[in-house]
């Protein structure tokens, strides 16, 4: 077999240099390492950082994870926004206990066939743990290849796809894959960064195509985004003071699929609109909140009277908790508007 691409050889002794200490990558098992891959995917290093050991002291080993309830788990991860992570983690934990004897995959085809894990994933954990010579391709990588091959077609289209894909594939070391995929993505966020490439001290400058042709900051091309859909959201407060107890909340678990699923919430009804000119009566709000795909304007209605006693109908899956009951795993929109929502509830 053919040693590794000229460009490759580069990297690596860049890398051999540069690489920053994570504790994952200390002796890497694919347990701690699927963890490190699905906490990293939306979130900044050193914040994952504090996860991913908060999440081994909970969780140690797949076993642990697969038998803790959903609650626990997502109390672990609360803070992390994109919650889809931390269930489909749950629900993969679980299929490999049940169906797979507690066995990890050991292929990129086997991880991916667990609930939520995609190619980037499998890519990477059986790279690193098992020496499979697969690409590894996250956002980083794709910007740098692009930039590297000054690749013009949209990345968030085949073509561009195919085009990074058949790049990385090339590059990756046969050797020590799981060693070049980090390398690469190490360069991406160290170095060939989105809005400020460092080229100077870039290990690949003299062979950089955009570099050359001066449109770095160009690349990677992608399709015009798509405007975030304007939703209302209202939600039902209901109080409770229960004699000289706390003000309690009624709050219920969100369904497993759709927003904040499996959170808990506010009863809560959506409509897509914009934002209505006269406000809903009785209604407190509205309070912007903005997620990737979407602009919401909560308000939240207040249904309640002063209930002592607990004869109020519990109609859905809920409970009424109070504040001080210790960490919950509601949304941030709903921390964000809690204590504006005690004082106002107190006036009424
Ligand atoms: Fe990125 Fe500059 Fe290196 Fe090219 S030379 S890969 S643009 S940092």
């Amino acid at each position: 077999m053919n040693g590794p691409h000229p460009f490759t050889v580069k990297l690596l002794a860049w890398y051999g240099e540069h690489a920053r200490e994570l504790p994952w990558r200390v002796d890497p098992k694919p347990y701690p390492t699927w963890l490190s891959e699905v906490i990293l995917q939306q979130t900044r290093v050193d914040t994952g950082t504090a996860y991913w050991h908060r999440f081994m002291a909970a969780f140690p080993n797949v076993h642990s994870l697969a038998s803790a309830s959903a609650e626990d788990v997502m109390a672990q991860w609360k803070g992390l926004g994109y919650y889809s992570r931390a269930r489909n983690l749950h629900a993969a934990a679980q299929a490999i206990v049940n169906q797979h004897k507690g066995e990890l995959p050991q292929t990129a085809a086997g991880w991916q066939s667990l609930p939520g894990i995609g190619p980037y994933t499998a890519a990477a954990i059986s790279s690193i743990c098992y020496g499979e010579p697969v690409a590894v391709i996250d956002g980083n990588v794709q910007r740098v290849l692009s930039r590297l091959f000054d690749i013009d077609q949209p990345v968030d289209r085949k073509s561009g796809r195919v085009a990074i894909e058949s790049a990385a594939q090339a590059l990756v070391a046969s050797k020590e894959p799981g060693i070049s995929n980090q390398a690469w993505m190490e360069l991406g966020a160290l170095v060939c960064k989105p809005k400020n490439p460092n080229c100077a001290h870039c290990p690949l400058n003299s062979d950089c195509l955009s570099r050359r042709a001066g449109n770095a900051l160009e690349r990677p091309v992608k399709q015009p985004k798509k405007r975030p859909k304007e939703v209302a959201v209202h939600f039902e407060i209901r109080r409770r003071r229960v004699d000289s107890g706390p003000i309690e909340w009624w709050i219920e678990r969100r369904p497993e699929s759709g927003i904040w699923g499996g959170l808990e919430s506010f009863p809560l009804a959506m409509s897509e609109e914009h934002l209505p000119s006269i406000p809903p009566p009785n209604a407190w709000g509205p309070v912007l909140h903005i997620l990737t795909h979407m602009r919401m304007n909560a308000w939240f209605h207040f249904s309640e009277i002063e209930y002592t006693s607990t004869s109020i109908a519990e109609k859905n899956q809920g409970q009424w908790i109070a504040v001080e009951d210790g960490e919950r795993t509601w949304p941030r929109l709903i921390d964000k508007v809690l204590s504006d929502l005690q004082r106002h509830a107190v006036k009424n």
